[in-house]
């Protein structure tokens, strides 16, 4: 099933087991669709289910719990219609019954429609006065806030001293809102004027797109005005599904309407309204027809005064034009008035308007043009905040003084030339970069991004030397107990070999098996200094470790530590250089944001001659072709990798997945064969035997979730098959394919997805096309998005965005230029030109630094 219809059915479901109580996502059911429609589009799904789907979720939160059932449950019903293998996936997942009193302790929060009505109330209001006439001004001491980045309200060009102060004033200030309208509005993040600046609309309607009915064609999207001449309300035969059914009339023609599962316009539509609706023309029975628009009613101001208005998310009880009311009485008289925290300088030389027109435009748009302008400028402040403060983040790092590590050109040659091969370019790049930093005076604070393969390990062990020359201690972490002991092998065999400089009791291992005796020994030596080379776990910082002098710090696979952990093996040095290593091709756009505080060195390039890994995707019907190809490889005594993907979210699923997999592969299809089992309920000693005994060949086949990831190096694997392929993006299947083609044999990569789904192939199709990395990276953050690859680190970040998007390259290069080039002429902000943007900037980031390793 396609992901976008799989996540509908969780939360559905969930929605259920529920209760129904909207609560099945944070701030109700319709926040998904902020995601779940592009992706759905993505998907390929119909365009009528995916309006189908958004119609019915955005007047989910004015339903009753019956209605709500009603509701979902016709709508999958008519998904199942258009998309019968939808039901494939729903048997597994027996939906329980709900739970009663769920419903009954809900009921009592269900919204019972307010009188008077707000848009009276509102009406009222502004007649006496308006907006303009009258300025909201603070009631009540403002409240002050610090947005931090990640807070849902949190945003870059927010509160300054210099603005009028009563943007921080409660929403109660505005001619007509009282107490409770506040609190209605603060169901949807408002609660300040400011943050009514910020509310930005969830789409528009172009009133300069008014088609007459008699001009529209099938096919079209368009929003047309006119006056209910008819509505009636039915069931479909079998009572599957009820249809409201109107008929709008503009004086040109008539155009039929239909809403599914949605009964309740029955009451709210009524012949002789003026409504508008916005949908695409379809066909039925050679009539056009229009299929579950969006509609509202007409606001006659709105034909003559703005011909693009905006659409805004509402709550229960708060209507469009009463809301679009309040905003357009706020941002017209607030946005002009706001001093712009970006200076002339940057806005110039960035070609961006100024903050209090793209807000105006943003809000109530002149033009489409206008309205892009807007959207720009507000994106580039989002970026541009971060940037600035990953960049002093940065500049924080690089104020104390790191020791200087001056490397020979003649020392680096013959340390060249013992390796036993030629480094790549790449490689030599990345020893320069280092290279420079050990000799800058300042700590080193980089990234070294390369592909599984590329040979990180032995950049770091040169770069280890490096410090070692000078008498200088060096420690390596490793997620695993087998990666370290996998990196403690190389950079012996690298640096302790036969022209190696090193006598080999001078580099150690340490991880928790590590007898205790010698974990003594070793601390004695380290803290006197003559271990030069540490390789470990986290019993690296775990134990009561101290150096006598460490000045270098590598940390491999990084994102698998937290930062705290990074943090404590660096404070066991006075500043020492540090190297973050990881294999997840991460794209450029994405490391200039998250990772922009460190240097960056990409190694994109692999050794010579190493080889293609032959990727095919098959149906599940062509499983058995799969199974031929396991034979044949074990036949050749070489071994394989079966993966099965973490379906569910619960690890005991994926327990469960794996395990039954693993028992039926032994029993039903390769009972000669032996089959080891590897998954995420194992503790971390029996994972590393397992991956040992694999490596050992104990194994002929291992079944794994994807806790495999991790760089283990079992060069005699040649076949990696993934099951379910289609739930996995591609960054993280090109990981799993990795984890093959480490040796001399020809490589294979099979993917099988878990439904045959010609779009999802197409997708999987990309990992056939190409071996590099960066190319799936950066197609998984255009089709997926940031999720796959912000795991840890700086995740909130993604969720303060509300108009940049962290695939943009342009704006995110755009917006580090322009931070750059401010660092560059005025490091501390003490311009008064940009005072503004350093209050700006201190509340934005409020007291909290950025994670820095
Ligand atoms: P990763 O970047 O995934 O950590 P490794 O450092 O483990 O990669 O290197 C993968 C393999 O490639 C190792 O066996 C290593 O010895 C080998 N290797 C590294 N650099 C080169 C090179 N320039 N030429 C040939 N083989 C290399
Ligand atoms: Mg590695």
């Amino acid at each position: 099933m396609q992901s976008s219809l799989e996540k509908l059915r969780k939360f559905f479901r969930l929605e259920h087991e529920n209760g129904y109580a909207n609560t099945a996502v944070i701030g109700g059911l319709a926040n998904i669709l902020n995601f779940w429609e592009s992706e759905a589009r993505n998907d390929k799904l119909p365009e009528e289910l995916i309006q189908a789907t958004s119609v019915t979720l955005r007047g989910y939160a004015d339903q009753t719990p019956e209605e709500r059932a009603e509701a979902l449950k016709s709508l999958w019903k008519q998904i199942l219609e258009k998309v019968p293998e939808a039901a494939a996936a729903k048997k597994q997942t027996p939906v329980r019954a709900p739970r009663p009193q769920t419903i009954e302790t809900r009921r009592e929060n269900v919204p019972v429609p307010e009188t008077p009505p707000v848009e009276e109330r509102a009406a009222h209001a502004s007649q006496d006065g308006g907006p303009a006439a009258q300025p909201p001004t603070p009631k009540s001491a403002p409240r002050l806030q610090r947005p931090v980045p990640g807070r849902a309200n949190s945003r870059p060009g927010g509160v300054t001293s210099k603005r009028p102060i009563a943007l921080n004033a409660s929403l109660t200030v505005l001619a007509g809102v009282g107490p409770r309208h506040a609190a209605m509005l603060t169901r949807l993040g408002l609660n300040t004027l400011g943050d009514m600046l910020y509310n930005f609309p969830r789409r528009y309607d172009d009133y300069s797109r008014l088609k007459p009915i008699r001009d529209a064609f099938y096919g079209q999207q368009v929003t047309v005005i006119g006056t209910i001449t008819m509505v009636d309300g039915r069931q479909t035969r079998g009572r599957k599904m009820s249809i409201v059914e109107a008929v709008i009339n503009d004086g040109t023609a008539g155009l039929r309407l239909n809403w599914f599962n949605q009964p309740w316009l029955i009451n709210r539509i009524k012949v002789g309204d003026a409504i508008s609706v916005s949908g695409k023309i379809d066909q039925y029975l050679g009539r056009l027809v229009m299929n579950s628009p969006d509609w509202e009613p007409v606001e006659v101001e709105n034909l003559h005064t703005n011909r693009i208005v905006p659409v805004y998310p509402l709550t229960a009880n708060v209507t469009q034009k009463w809301l679009r009311k309040l905003m357009h009485q706020v941002v017209t008289y607030w946005a002009p008035k706001l001093t712009d925290h970006l200076p002339e300088t940057i806005r110039t030389a960035a070609n961006l308007p100024d903050l209090g027109m793209a807000l105006l435009q943003v809000h109530f748009p002149d033009s489409d043009e206008k309205l892009q302008a807007a959207r720009q400028r507000l994106a580039f402040d989002e970026i541009f905040f971060l940037q600035t403060g990953v960049l002093r983040q940065r500049r924080d790092w690089q104020s104390v003084a790191g020791r200087v590590f001056e490397v020979e050109d003649a020392w680096l040659e013959a340390r060249l030339s013992a390796l036993p091969f030629a480094l790549t370019d790449a490689q030599k790049k990345a020893i320069a970069d280092i290279r420079s930093d050990l000799k800058s005076g300042k700590p080193m604070n980089r990234l070294l991004q390369g592909d599984v393969g590329s040979g990180k390990t032995v950049v770091a062990a040169l770069a280890a030397s490096m410090v070692n020359q000078s008498g200088a201690q060096a420690a390596i972490m490793a997620p695993t107990s087998i990666l370290s002991e996998q990196h403690y092998r190389n950079f012996t065999h690298l640096l302790a070999g036969e022209n190696g400089l090193l006598q080999p009791e001078k580099i150690r291992l340490l991880i928790g098996d590590t007898p205790e005796k010698e974990k003594e020994e070793i601390r004695a030596r380290l803290a006197d200094g003559s271990i030069k080379i540490v390789v470990g776990t986290h019993a690296l910082i775990e134990e009561p470790v101290t150096f006598a002098d460490l000045q270098f710090v590598v940390v491999d696979e990084q994102h698998r530590f937290g930062v705290e952990q990074r943090a404590a093996l660096r404070s066991k040095g006075t500043n020492p250089h540090l190297l973050v290593m990881t294999a997840t091709p991460i794209p450029r756009s994405l490391a200039l944001t998250l990772y922009g505080d460190l240097d960056l060195s990409v190694m994109d390039e692999m050794p010579p001659g190493r080889q293609v890994i032959q990727t095919y995707i098959l149906t599940p019907r062509e499983r058995e072709r799969a199974y031929t190809l396991v034979h044949s490889q074990i036949k050749d005594s070489h071994q394989v990798f079966i993966i099965y993907p973490l379906v569910e979210e619960s690890e005991k699923s994926e327990l469960l997945a794996a395990t039954q997999e693993h028992e039926r592969l032994q029993k039903e299809v390769f009972p000669s064969l032996k089959l080891g089992l590897l998954h995420g309920r194992m503790k971390p000693e029996e994972k590393d035997a397992i991956m040992l005994a694999f490596r050992d060949r104990q194994y002929d086949i291992l079944v794994s979730t994807t806790v495999v990831e991790v760089g283990v190096d079992v060069p005699n694997a040649t076949l990696m098959l993934v099951e379910g392929a289609n739930h996995f993006g591609l960054a993280q299947l090109h990981q799993l394919r990795g984890r093959v083609g480490r040796g001399e044999a020809q490589s294979y990569c099979l993917l099988i997805p878990d439904h045959e789904d010609a779009a999802e192939n197409e997708r999987l199709q990309a990992m056939a096309e190409t071996n590099d990395g960066f190319v799936l990276a950066e197609r998984d953050l255009q089709q997926r998005g940031p999720g796959e690859f912000l795991g840890t680190r700086q995740a909130g970040y993604a969720t303060s965005l509300k108009m940049a998007s962290l695939s943009d390259i342009h704006l995110i290069e755009k917006a580090r230029e322009q931070a750059q080039a401010l660092f560059a002429r005025d490091p501390d902000l003490k311009d008064p030109e940009n005072s503004l943007l350093a209050e700006a900037l201190g509340r934005f980031w409020g007291s909290g630094k950025g994670d820095v390793s």
